[in-house]
């Protein structure tokens, strides 16, 4: 059976979407050939933090991204759903919906050391495969973000046990496999690393500092718009 070519999809709260999201998923995308990436945020329930961007604004965000780079389009499944949902119930609408097509779920290097707490993580390998990125474990330090080439490669030697024997079973070194099978393969992308993340960017906002080139333009311009990450001014 000939398949489709395969799709990409990239998970994550996005509160807000930054150049760490984007600049790695495009270089992986690139070194592996994948045309299409779907973006799609979580649900983060209201009532959780007050202090993060709604559901709409993150959306908002994302489809900025998605009309300046035509590689993705936003898929806001989970926000639709409105409630918190497992990575692996979206794989599996997904899968039903494209029975035919390679899925292939990008992450960073942090959430694949996480994987094993996943929900049901071992179906996952039914579903899709896993195209990792790169990410160091650095907070940004000052405000512009870095490439940072001299931690080199994450050695498997870093890893644990159980992940080291996970790819032992599973990891691949031609993405050619990524288009030829429809699920169960890690590919390690080698993209270059970038400090930057959400949590920081909020934070140097909270701060009234500078976060001009840790995210696109209309990004920024999005958050000053509509007051998102203001430094707060309750006084308990
Ligand atoms: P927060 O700081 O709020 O935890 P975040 O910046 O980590 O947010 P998420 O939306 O939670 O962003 O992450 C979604 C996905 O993006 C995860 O797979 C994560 O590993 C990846 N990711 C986020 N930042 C980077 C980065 N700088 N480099 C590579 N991958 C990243």
């Amino acid at each position: 059976m000939r398949l489709a070519p395969p799709l990409g999809i990239f998970g994550g709260t996005f509160d807000p979407i930054h150049y760490g999201h984007i600049l790695p998923i495009l270089e992986a995308a690139g070194k592996t050939n994948i045309q299409k990436i779907a973006l799609m945020p979580c649900y983060i329930p209201s009532h959780k933090n007050p202090a993060t961007a709604s559901s709409e604004d993150r959306l908002k965000m994302v489809e900025l991204v998605c009309a300046d780079y035509p590689l993705f389009y936003p898929e806001p499944r989970e926000l639709i759903r409105a409630k918190p949902t497992f990575s692996v119930d979206s794989l599996r609408e997904l899968r039903t919906a494209m029975p035919n097509t390679p899925l292939c779920f990008f992450i960073g290097t942090d959430s694949l050391q996480n994987l094993f707490t996943w929900h049901n993580w071992p179906l996952l390998f039914a579903l899709c495969h896993f195209v990792v990125c790169e990410r160091t474990g650095e907070a940004v330090k000052d405000s512009s973000y870095k490439f940072d080439d001299s931690l080199g490669l994450p050695s498997p030697h870093s890893y644990s046990p159980e992940l080291q024997t996970l790819l032992h079973k599973r990891q691949i070194f031609n993405p050619s496999v990524l288009h030829n099978t429809l699920a169960g393969h890690i590919y390690f992308a080698d993209t270059q690393r970038l400090t930057v993340s959400s949590s920081k960017i909020r934070q140097q906002l909270f701060n009234n500092q500078s976060v001009d080139s840790f995210l696109p333009p209309k990004i920024l311009d999005y958050i000053q718009q509509h007051k998102l990450y203001q430094p707060s001014t309750d006084f308990c």
